[in-house]
């Protein structure tokens, strides 16, 4: 298994990027093949992408730097020429998050949909805002890109489906921001192929709960492929000795996804005992994040963060992250400071004013913090 208690990442509750390579990556890394990967003649690499290709039931799979990179380049392979435009939801990292890379590398524009169910978009959502038709005066919807999991929701399989039918209907392709669709996989128990049976394009990230230190993967059709490693190498992305970071990523694939639903495990057992002192969420835990709803929680965020310190536990905001290489003692000090930050925020006078204001993830300018 992982070697989780010596990593630096034991008490690092501030995301699942901050995960460590194991013993295990390191090793791989240093027994990898050294092919030239522009040249396609590494072995290591090969070998990962088609591993990726088969449990996702594409045809084709591509190593990217990033999941950045990934989301990029998927997009971009659905679109010509515009005016065109990408319907997602306004917390999606692909819109909110990769430096405007949508306006730049793709000359599109976004239609950010706030969904009316407060967590995850649905078709009604896709139906009320999507673009359709050719009127001059609009920019169609040509992608719609879906999060999955967002925020750590897991949106259910049937509404992807339906939205992925809709959107087929209508000459549309679907992304999915798949960057955590190894905790959805993990936390329903639906395989990665059922998931992506209803996108055209799937970027993955290796580098956050699945813990190797770089990457991401972009699975599509071969002829999607062919174009996203020109596109790839346009960004600057071909790899040279991609092996030494393939060799990692394939030691997570086979060693830390098996720990996801563990991971998922504790963080469910999180909820329940926070819940049992009045500390709630601010949006359903189906997987490894706990987004503390400050308000009615009753807790200061100030405090909490102070407390943080004092327990040597690494929290920046609402978000609570697990992942393969939190310590339970970690998870215990982390209880304890919630608990000591409850206790003192009663003890607050009642013209206190917070130090720090609590946002919800709810709030657009709040998204910039979360990757
Ligand atoms: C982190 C993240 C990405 C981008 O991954 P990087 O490897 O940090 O570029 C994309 N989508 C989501 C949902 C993410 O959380």
């Amino acid at each position: 298994m992982t070697s989780t208690t010596t990593s630096a990442a034991a008490n690092e509750f501030r995301s699942d990027t901050f995960t460590t390579p194991t013993p295990a990556m390191l090793e791989a890394m240093a027994n990898a093949t050294f092919g030239d990967d522009v040249y396609q003649e590494d072995r290591t690499t090969s070998q990962f992408q088609q591993e990726v290709a088969r449990l996702t039931g594409m045809e084709d799979a591509l190593f990217v730097l990033s999941g950045t990179m990934g989301n990029q380049i998927g997009v971009r392979l659905h679109l010509s020429q515009p005016p065109h435009s990408v319907l997602c939801d306004y917390r999606a990292h692909v819109y909110a998050e990769e430096g405007s890379g949508l306006a730049i590398l793709s000359q599109a524009m976004v239609t950010p949909v706030h969904p009316a169910n407060g967590i995850y978009m649905t078709l009604d959502d896709v139906k009320n805002w999507v673009t359709l038709g050719d009127d001059i005066h609009v920019a169609p919807t040509r992608v719609i890109s879906l999060e999955v999991t967002i925020g750590g929701v897991v949106t259910p399989i049937d509404e992807i489906q339906k939205i992925s039918e809709f959107a087929h209907a209508h000459g549309i392709k679907v992304h999915c921001d798949g960057a955590r669709l190894w905790n959805a996989s993990a936390a329903t128990g639906h395989s990665l192929a059922e998931y992506c049976q209803h996108f055209d394009s799937v970027s993955m990230c290796v580098s956050k709960g699945l813990g190797a230190p770089i990457g991401g993967v972009l699975a599509s059709t071969k002829q999607n492929i062919k174009q996203a490693r020109w596109l790839r190498k346009q960004q600057g992305g071909g790899i040279r000795q991609a092996g030494v970071l393939t060799a990692a990523a394939m030691v997570a694939l086979k060693e830390v996804w098996p720990t996801m639903a563990e991971t998922h495990r504790k963080t469910k057992q999180l909820e329940r005992d926070l819940a049992a002192i009045g500390v709630v969420p601010q949006i359903p835990v189906d997987t490894n994040f706990f987004f503390i709803d400050a308000a009615r929680s009753k807790l200061d965020m100030g405090v909490l963060l102070e407390q943080c310190q004092k327990f040597h536990v690494r929290l920046m905001d609402e978000r609570i992250s697990l992942h393969h290489q939190v310590s339970d003692a970690a998870i215990e000090h982390l209880k304890s400071a919630i608990s000591e930050a409850v206790r003192i925020t009663k003890t607050l006078p009642p013209d206190y004013l917070p130090k720090r204001q609590p946002s919800g993830y709810g709030s657009t300018s709040k998204m910039n913090e979360y990757s």
